[in-house]
């Protein structure tokens, strides 16, 4: 790849007395009125951002769109307002959050090639306080283009599931199915807000529902690819389905669409075509969040592609199709009303399991007003889970029988 990677880790961390030590177990928070992001006179961008205490921290660059990512061992961003501290003009917004459990970030897009010229973590030792200064400098886009490229570390690489696990037995009815549920978004991916909601909450809450019907049925074994309110990148949930062995995987989504037309429940399939615009549209929004949490997907498809069997993935696109087809079945009549055209397909990253059937489950849309307050009432989202455990139940058992039919 070749490419160079701008990298720091705070040595300040490791060498503490107990006091110091003591004071550390609390999170480093940003103080504000102190931190600033502002253009400077040679053209570039300093970052000033002040902590309560030191913590390790790497940061990189990442092109197309152009962006500085900073990690963190994890920061109280409580009190943070980009308003106040993003003054630049060659810097077009700003997010920040928890990207995995313990480790905090920021991220920066640049209107313009600017690679790291300066980094330096200033430790005040009278007060215990750091300040991290960065310089961007103006660089041309090839300049750019061959500084940026994603950190790759033991403690950061993806779980290298894809090799060593052995492709999952289809199953025959013979045991508890295992349903991967996928809450989307999360962290510093909010997926869609409306009216002070946020999509990544709603769609953790009922996938914790759902989990629990489905463990409560004592049909099936649930497992969420995400537990808190962290951020998961999309080949990481595919991965982590994998490792737990998913026979079914269901991501659970609540997005908005700009058109606003958008309502009702929809299952989504994967396909190379979207079906229509707005899936098109979703697909893209959701590749989209991975790349404003900062995360690297130009890789992504050699990687699945090593693990690609065709006759699998054709299988697995048939199996999925019935389950999507199920889905729609199962929570029409649990609910009593579905959108006109349920059962849409796009080009999901999340979807791309080669040999776990998946679907994508918009619960309804957060830019429809009654679609939001379906999300919002515990009744509502109980008979739709209602929907989704008869779907699994009756697909589990078309399934299984089709299996026992390959098998002759
Ligand atoms: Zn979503």
């Amino acid at each position: 790849m070749g490419f160079k990677l701008f990298l720091m880790i705070c040595a300040a961390f490791l060498a503490t007395s107990g006091a110091e030590a003591q004071q550390l177990q609390a999170l480093a928070r940003v103080d504000v009125a102190s931190s600033s992001i502002a253009d400077t006179d040679d053209n570039g961008v300093e970052i000033r951002l002040s902590l309560s205490q030191p913590v390790p921290y790497r940061l990189f660059t990442l092109a197309k769109p152009a962006r500085l990512v900073v990690d963190f061992r994890e920061v109280d961003w409580q009190g943070f307002d980009e308003n106040t501290v993003l003054q630049s003009q060659k810097v077009a917004d700003l997010r920040f959050g928890i990207f995995r459990p313990g480790w905090s970030r920021l991220v920066l897009d640049l209107d313009e090639p600017l690679n790291v010229a300066q980094a330096e973590l200033k430790v005040d030792h009278t007060k215990g306080s750091a300040l991290l200064a960065v310089k961007l400098a103006p660089v041309t886009q090839a300049e750019y283009e061959a500084a940026s490229g994603r950190f790759s570390s033991e403690e950061w690489a993806l779980p290298k599931g894809d090799k060593g696990i052995k492709p999952k037995t289809r199953q025959i009815g013979d045991r508890p199915l295992v349903v991967a549920i996928d809450p989307g978004h999360g962290g510093i991916d909010s997926g869609a807000e409306r009216e002070g909601y946020l999509e990544k909450t709603l769609v953790l809450q009922f996938s914790r529902e759902l989990k629990e019907a489905l463990i409560l049925s004592g049909r099936y074994k649930a497992e969420l690819t995400r537990t808190s309110d962290s951020f998961v990148s999309l080949p990481d949930r595919i991965t982590i389905a994998r490792q737990m062995g998913a026979d079914v995987f269901l991501s659970v989504h609540a997005d908005a669409l700009s058109e606003g037309r958008a309502t009702g429940t929809t299952v989504y399939t994967l396909s190379d075509k979207a079906s229509d615009a707005a899936a098109g549209q979703l697909a893209r929004q959701h590749d989209r969040s991975d790349l404003l949490a900062g995360v690297d997907l130009s890789q992504q498809d050699d990687l699945i592609a090593s693990v690609l069997m065709d006759m699998a993935r054709l299988e697995t696109a048939v199996r999925s199709d019935l389950l999507a087809e199920m889905m729609v079945s199962g929570i029409g009549q649990s609910v009593g009303r579905i959108r006109k055209r349920p059962h849409l397909s796009a080009g999901f990253t999340v979807l791309k399991a080669p040999d776990i059937p998946s679907v994508l489950i918009e619960l309804g849309f957060m830019s429809n007003r009654s679609d939001l307050n379906n999300l919002l009432t515990f009744e509502w989202r109980e008979k739709v889970i209602r929907g989704v455990v008869l779907a699994l139940d009756t697909w589990a058992f078309e399934d299984a029988a089709q299996a026992r039919l390959l098998r002759q």
